[in-house]
């Protein structure tokens, strides 16, 4: 088991936004985690990445208790968040950027190859290699997102929407990346309002509700659940 969540809660202020969340990720893997608007799945991430601290409950990677570990500590064990909406450097190039993802590493020439890789799964940034981060289109910064959390090389690549924003020729595109990526034998835990290309490529999900994990299972029976087709996928 790679990580493992026992029973964490999570608090903003009085708002309680996770009541008890247990949830494992094995190796090798893509778990989704799939829930209606403000359901807690971005408040998830942040209790995993270290953002926010947890009010209770455990968090384990690679067997070892991080629950109070600092974010940046995190990424150095090999736990990297893609953050929602871009979060890239708007000042910097495409190339300097991706450098930015690898500044904890010193292996030269597997940050090289790393970089080929990126270029590789995304010919649109090697083609803008030069240009800033912030004159990107909306898509091509979610795509220099994925990319520069590859650029740590993650044991465990926590994936924010995304898809948010894309048109849907590039959401099928970012998706395909997505499983080239664990098949490539990254780890990935996804987070997603669309549901359906969520649970067609994960191995397995978990849905949330108002800060509580309700159901559970491979990502083919989820996809065919009725009560999920119902909430999540638009057919009742
Ligand atoms: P979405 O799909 O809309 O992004 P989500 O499932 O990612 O939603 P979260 O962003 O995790 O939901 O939010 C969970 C709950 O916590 C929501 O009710 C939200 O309003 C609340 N919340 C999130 N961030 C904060 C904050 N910084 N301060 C107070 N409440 C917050």
């Amino acid at each position: 088991m790679l990580l493992e969540i026992d029973d964490v809660s999570l608090l903003y202020g009085r708002i309680q936004a996770l009541h008890g969340i247990s949830l494992t990720v094995n190796e090798g893997e893509i778990v989704a985690l799939i829930g209606a608007n403000g359901a807690g799945k971005s408040t998830t991430m942040r209790a995993i990445s270290g953002i926010r601290p947890v009010a209770s409950g455990r968090i384990r990677f690679e067997g070892e208790d991080i629950t109070k570990l600092r974010a940046d500590l995190r990424v150095r064990r090999g736990l990297c968040q893609a953050p929602e909406g871009r979060g890239i450097f708007p000042g910097m190039t495409v190339l300097e950027n991706l450098d930015m993802g690898a500044y904890t590493r010193r292996d030269r020439a597997g940050i090289a190859q790393d970089l080929n890789r990126v270029m590789e799964l995304f010919p649109r940034l090697a083609e803008r290699r030069k240009q800033q981060g912030g004159t990107l289109s909306g898509g091509e910064q979610q795509m220099l997102a994925v990319g520069r959390a590859l650029m740590s090389r993650p044991k465990l690549l926590l994936l924010d929407e995304p898809s948010m924003g894309l048109a849907p020729m590039l959401i099928q595109q970012i998706f395909s990346i997505i499983t080239e990526i664990n098949e490539q034998g990254t780890t990935i835990l996804l987070v997603e309002q669309n549901a359906q290309q969520a649970l067609a490529r994960a191995h397995r999900a978990y849905v949330l509700e108002t800060g509580r994990i309700v159901k559970s299972g491979t990502g083919a029976e989820l996809l065919h659940d009725p009560s999920v087709k119902e909430a999540y996928l638009g057919v009742a």
